[in-house]
């Protein structure tokens, strides 16, 4: 065969063998690598993704050391030698895991050596034992160590090796691993982070076997996964970072066990949660903290910290597997949900993002989403501490993972966005391959190879699973090729200096429909998912001039329902790409490159709820008698304000009323804004009556005054006694148990005292059982009467038969 011809197959997955010696991959006996990390540095971003990075360098991560009290050098305890100081715990790491990585990637001097301080403390820290950083972890958890913080530590550490090369780095880790080898086994399943977050452990100890090819790490990591909590039996967590990052440790652990089930058990993993609580676009799934049953509307969101370790573990999964699949799902949240996590400057950021979200104000949106207090503005501060801190890693490991080694010592194309790669392939050449793209706002992708001599090596390809229609053409011929969804295309020739291959992705509209929301549907184009652009007014709520806080109200209505082509329905929308060159950033809703017209009408019924929260969908299709009206979508990532699981307008009888939301049972003399009626019968078991963790019911601001809350029931009902957990913030706040307080109930149109009360007490941190002779009633009153200047409140209320 001629060198000049081209060879293109489509593969389902990246060979396994000769093997990369090029590269370090895994080592016997873990199973072979189908796709290996290239050394941090060997790829350079460029284009959008290059601006999200520098904004990020620019903005909160590249700037945290002057925002955040857990990044300050003299009081922490990750920058002394002797481990002494005031934070150790997992801020500092969650931060410098990507601020680290974020200087590699932009070779930004100035970013290294911030971050070279800190790595250098924490490796001048290690004790005799092994042990490093903070001492106060080593006993943290009841006299046992707290393994957690350590565990974002080692990350930060295998990156600053991979970029440098420092010779401290492996004999640390092995020290420190050794140390862990030797603990007794209660301190592998201790602590709820650990436990559940174990499995990155054992990914660094892969890692460290592989450059070190130290046996006993392998025992080491038998040891993690059989203490460890067992992701290889299902979901067995509700918290979404903890599943973002723990449903993959399965895969991790397939390496070492050579058994495929294990592999499958991280697909099965995600399978379930995407299943229950992923039932929207955008990526993610429900989990404003935990994961909560009834809780999967698209008004839902998901952390931000969950986004990010979502990423990464679609990055690791893609290496592992290399099943092109992961590298999709990756795309696809980093695309949807990410850039909208974050202000445009990347000067703040928020905890929950949601398909469905149209006003972001710092009001609590509890019970409708999990945690009380401020979760949708943008701050950049500790509000949102643990996200402030570790969304530092996105877009530098999304850099990182752009292009791939392959078993036969080729190059894969893994995740598509200007670049330029240098890398060595076949025999050792070294090649540079420059990408050239406005991917995802663009279907063509332009490569152009570079080196000194001619060299043959496989290039791969990943055809998405959205285009079925993959077109290459090497200097401007057209290579032949079958090409199929999910995929790779592999170019294996010889390539000389100024050879250029371009792919083209063909984008089509195609919709989803999502049966477990209300038939609701969304729009995709090529691997953007499309929202309705929303004015947006943003109004500053606090902070400084220098780093703001900023609510985000909409100037435009927002509550449509789409309408369809019956017969096809994708042919709905109009695709208008913006002209000329892609804005530096495109993730703002005026710099958005390509827009959706699609028809719509407004559903007058669908609108916020009390707390803020866009309605939750109603069944559809959607009755509506309004006009029809042009609307513009644009790219999801580029809205923070949004709707993108819409309603479907129905033209026919049968298509659905949509119904004004039932009041909640309870009701109150008065609600503070910050709290909600909701919080006294949510089910959330008090732990003091201090207790901040829940929400809670306050008459806030209400001092010394007579209030009452009322609990109305559908049917009549006998009730017997009920139960007051009282909220009193003594120390924190204006909250005390009431001076006194006495029940009623609705007879007829009157209240009337109940009888043979036992008394009426306000103890604190425990229930106040109050019994009184049954009654038949459809409404009970709770009167109190509050202590002279001092508010009050109430965490859970129960009736009892
Ligand atoms: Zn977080």
């Amino acid at each position: 065969m001629a060198d000049s011809e081209v060879t293109a197959r489509v593969v389902a997955l990246p060979p396994t063998s000769p093997g990369n010696a090029l590269y370090t991959a895994n080592r016997e006996p873990l199973t072979p690598s189908p796709l290996i990390k290239l050394p941090i540095g060997s790829i350079t971003p460029k284009g959008w993704l290059r601006c999200q990075l520098q904004l990020e360098a620019d903005g909160m991560t590249g700037h945290l050391e002057e925002i955040s009290p857990w990044c300050k050098f003299n009081d922490s305890a990750w920058a002394s030698p002797t481990g002494q100081g005031k934070f150790g715990w997992e801020e500092l790491p969650y931060w410098l895991k990507g601020y680290g990585d974020l200087g590699y990637v932009l070779n930004d001097q100035r970013i290294i050596n911030g971050a070279r301080k800190w790595i250098d403390a924490t490796l001048a820290s290690q004790e005799v034992d092994g042990y490093f950083g903070p001492r106060a972890n080593k006993t943290g958890l009841e006299g046992y160590p707290d393994l957690w913080p350590h565990m974002v530590m080692l990350n930060v550490l295998q990156s600053f090796h991979e970029f440098t090369g420092d010779a401290r780095v492996l004999p640390f880790m092995s020290k420190y691993l050794k140390w862990l080898n030797a603990q007794p086994p209660e301190t592998f399943g201790r602590g709820y982070w650990p436990k559940l977050r174990f499995g990155d452990t054992l990914e660094s100890a892969h890692w460290l076997y592989n450059r070190t090819g130290e046996a006993w790490l392998l025992d080491l990591g038998k040891k993690i996964h059989d203490h460890m909590a067992r992701w290889d039996t299902g979901v067995i967590n509700e918290h979404n970072v903890n599943i973002a990052q723990g449903f993959r440790e399965p895969a991790v652990y397939y390496q070492q066990a050579r058994d495929e089930k294990f592999l499958r058990a991280a697909e099965r993993n995600y399978q379930s949660v995407m299943g229950l609580y992923g039932q929207f676009p955008g990526g993610g799934f429900a989990g404003d903290e935990n994961c909560r049953p009834g809780y999967g509307d698209p008004r839902q969101g998901f952390e931000t910290c969950g986004i990010v370790e979502f990423m990464h573990s679609f990055e690791m999964l893609a290496k592992i597997s290399g099943n092109p699949l992961w590298a999709d799902r990756c795309e696809e949240i980093a695309f949807n949900s990410f850039p909208a996590a974050l202000m445009p400057d990347w000067k703040a950021l928020h905890y929950l993002t949601c398909p469905n979200q149209v006003q972001l104000d710092k009001n609590n949106k509890s019970p409708g989403v999990q945690n009380g207090g401020t979760m949708f503005s943008y701050s950049p501060y500790e509000v949102y501490r643990c996200c402030q801190h570790n969304v530092s890693h996105g877009w530098p490991y999304y850099a990182e993972e752009l292009w791939l080694a392959t078993a036969d010592r080729g190059l894969c194309a893994s995740l598509y966005a200007a670049s330029e790669v240098t890398a060595k392939v076949g025999d050792g050449a070294r090649v540079t391959l420059a990408e050239d793209t406005a991917y995802p706002f663009s279907d063509t992708v332009e490569f152009k190879f570079s080196a000194a001599q001619p060299v043959r090596f496989p290039l791969y390809l990943r055809l998405p699973r959205w285009c079925a229609a993959a077109a290459v053409a090497i200097n401007g011929q057209a290579v032949s090729l079958d090409p199929r969804p999910l995929a790779y295309a592999v170019l294996d020739r010889t390539w000389q200096a100024g050879d250029r291959l371009s792919l083209r992705l063909p984008r089509q509209v195609s919709l989803r429909q999502w049966a477990k929301n209300n038939h609701s549907v969304s729009v995709d184009y090529g691997p953007l998912t499309f929202s309705l652009k929303i004015g947006e007014r943003y109004s500053r709520s606090g902070g400084t001039p220098a780093w703001p806080e900023t609510e985000v109200f909409p100037t435009t209505p927002w509550n449509y329902g789409l309408v369809l082509e019956d017969k096809d329905p994708a042919k709905s929308f109009e695709v208008v790409q913006r002209p000329g060159a892609l804005a530096p950033n495109p993730f703002t809703t005026e710099s958005a490159p390509i827009e959706l017209h699609a028809r719509a009408k407004k559903i007058p019924g669908w609108q916020l709820d009390r707390l803020g929260l866009v309605g939750k969908l109603q069944p559809g299709p959607v009755k509506s008698d309004e006009p029809v009206e042009t609307v513009t979508l644009i790219p999801m990532g580029a809205a923070r304000l949004r709707i993108t699981a819409f309603p479907v307008i129905g033209q026919a009888e049968d298509a659905h009323e949509w119904t004004a939301p039932k009041a909640p049972p309870v009701s109150a003399s008065h609600c503070s804004e910050n709290d909600t009626v909701e919080a006294m019968i949510d089910g959330l078991e008090p732990k003091n009556s201090n207790d901040h963790s829940i929400p809670r019911f306050t008459w806030w601001d209400h001092r010394g005054s007579p209030e009452w809350v009322q609990y109305d029931f559908a049917k009549p009902r006998r009730v017997s006694a009920v139960e007051v957990y009282w909220f009193d913030d003594t120390g924190d706040g204006s909250c005390r148990v009431p001076a006194s307080w006495k029940l009623l109930y609705k007879a007829g149109q009157d209240w009337k005292p109940v009888e043979d009360a036992s008394q009426y007490s306000t103890r604190l941190d425990t229930y106040n059982r109050v019994n009184f002779k049954p009654v038949q009633t459809t409404a009970l009153r709770l009167e109190v009467q509050l202590q002279p200047d001092f508010s009050g409140g109430i965490l859970e209320w129960k009736v009892k038969e």
